[in-house]
């Protein structure tokens, strides 16, 4: 998604850094195209507009005309203005406030909507709550069987009955769910292929019904810019409370996720990157606007040419590297940085070979189960992992949807890291000099 904004961006940010100082027309000439590559991706055009309008007059700050390196500067504004104008910071994953809540989905038929209900389930479940899934959609026999075989293969509850109308199967799945102690009730519903007055009417009644706390949209990313008008539709029949783009992994052009949050006015909140069960990630908004702006180059040339902060920084890690005063916070951090950049393995691959420990390859997924982990510990076990004992791995496995042996291994990683990052200060003295930390 974004591949050709991104590549865009990298000629524009290239020329840019060619120049010493930048007048105001260069900031212009390269916003200019900047707007062009983001209407070229199908954003929209209001929404285009305001951001470019808004970084210029970010840009046209004395400190950033005067800096060492303006031009990475200028996409680093980018960067903020791309991330507010996709939600602002911070996850967006559903707040179960109270019991039972209530989640509807709604979209048009083959958006995703059933599977996309069971990979929920899944991460809910994962975060430690006991979700009812109830079959809904009564437009698709099938969807039925597949959503029971979602909950079988997820692990949560089913509401297994279709006799009767819509009002009693919600009222049989409410009744189910709180004999049973579940505390999300998650409902599928009918989708057509088109949106018209009899899912519109449908809609308004599902809703009656149900009461819910959030109903979210489900939206294939490949529709691209009809994606907007649709939602337009569904909020006016349904009151949507967030959106879920699904096929995230497919090569669509992703206008209409960064179109979204402005032209309709709700949260983006989890995007499916997949077929498989686990493949629902939350939506967080400054990890999608650093990809568009390939923000992991840009962050490596900021480290190299930026001003004594980033050096103390860059000391402050090689110190704590030195006295042996690493803690998971520090790898989090590294973690999250290297995901920028490439990967582990890339970094990997970019050290001199006497300086690789054996075996020192990873697979990619790991930093993203690695960073759940560290998320999943008290403060005092990322500040001191010596203390963690069988039981307190067993609690945090559990909290992160892991095995231990996943937690065992994360351990064995860090240690490996701590020793990593003393090679290579004792080979740099004074600088820090492995890529990516
Ligand atoms: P519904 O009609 O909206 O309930 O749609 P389904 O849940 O049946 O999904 C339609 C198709 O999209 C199925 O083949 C799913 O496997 C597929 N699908 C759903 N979400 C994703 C996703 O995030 N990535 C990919 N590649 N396929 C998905």
């Amino acid at each position: 998604m974004f591949e050709s904004v991104k590549k865009a961006l990298g000629g524009v940010f290239d020329g840019l850094r060619r120049k010493g100082l930048l007048s105001q027309g260069d900031i212009d000439a390269a916003l200019a195209e900047v707007k062009l590559d983001l209407l070229g991706a199908d954003v929209d055009y209001r929404v285009v507009k305001g951001i470019i309008a808004r970084t210029r007059e970010a840009c046209l700050d004395e400190r950033i005309l005067k800096s060492m390196s303006p031009g990475a500067q200028v996409v680093k504004v980018l960067y903020s203005q791309l991330t507010l104008a996709l939600g602002g910071e911070g996850s967006k994953g559903l707040a179960v406030t109270h019991i039972p809540y209530k989640v509807m989905l709604v979209g048009l038929q083959g958006s995703g909507k059933t599977t996309t209900l069971g990979k929920l389930a899944l991460l809910l479940k994962k975060e430690g709550h006991y979700p009812l899934l109830i079959p809904g959609d009564y437009g698709r026999p099938a969807a039925y069987e597949q959503l029971r075989k979602l909950a079988g293969a997820a692990g949560v509850s089913f509401y297994d009955e279709r006799s009767g109308s819509l009002a009693e199967l919600l009222r049989g799945a409410d009744r189910f769910a709180r004999e049973k102690s579940l505390d999300v009730q998650l409902l599928d519903t009918q989708g057509r292929h088109e949106f018209d007055e009899e899912l519109m009417a449908e809609l308004r009644n599902v809703t009656d019904l149900f009461h819910p706390d959030e109903t979210l949209i489900v939206l294939d990313s490949m529709i691209g810019s009809r994606a907007i008008p649709l939602s337009q539709s569904f909020d006016r029949a349904a009151s949507l409370t967030g959106a879920i783009f699904t096929k995230f992994d497919s090569p669509a052009q992703g206008g209409a996720v960064l179109s979204f949050r402005e032209a309709v006015g709700k949260p983006i909140r989890y995007i499916g990157v997949g077929e498989h069960l686990q493949d629902l990630d939350y939506f967080v908004p400054e990890r999608h606007a650093a990809r568009i702006v390939g923000y992991g180059d840009i962050q490596g040339l900021l480290k190299r040419y930026d001003d004594a902060q980033s050096r103390t920084d860059a000391k402050e890690v090689a110190r704590k590297a030195q006295t042996g005063k690493f803690d998971l916070y520090d790898l989090r951090d590294q973690l999250l940085e290297i995901a920028q950049v490439g990967g582990i393995n890339k970094m990997l691959e970019s050290l001199p070979a006497n300086m690789l420990p054996r075996g020192a390859t990873v697979d990619e997924g790991i930093a993203k189960r690695f960073t759940a982990i560290i998320d999943s510990m008290t403060d005092a076990e990322r500040r001191s992992p010596g203390i963690l004992n069988a039981s307190r791995r067993r609690r945090i496995a559990r909290g992160a949807g892991v095995e231990v042996t996943d937690i065992n291994r994360m351990l064995k990683q860090f240690e490996l890291f701590s020793r990593m990052a003393k090679m290579a200060n004792n080979r740099h003295a004074g600088g820090f000099g492995l890529p990516g930390l």
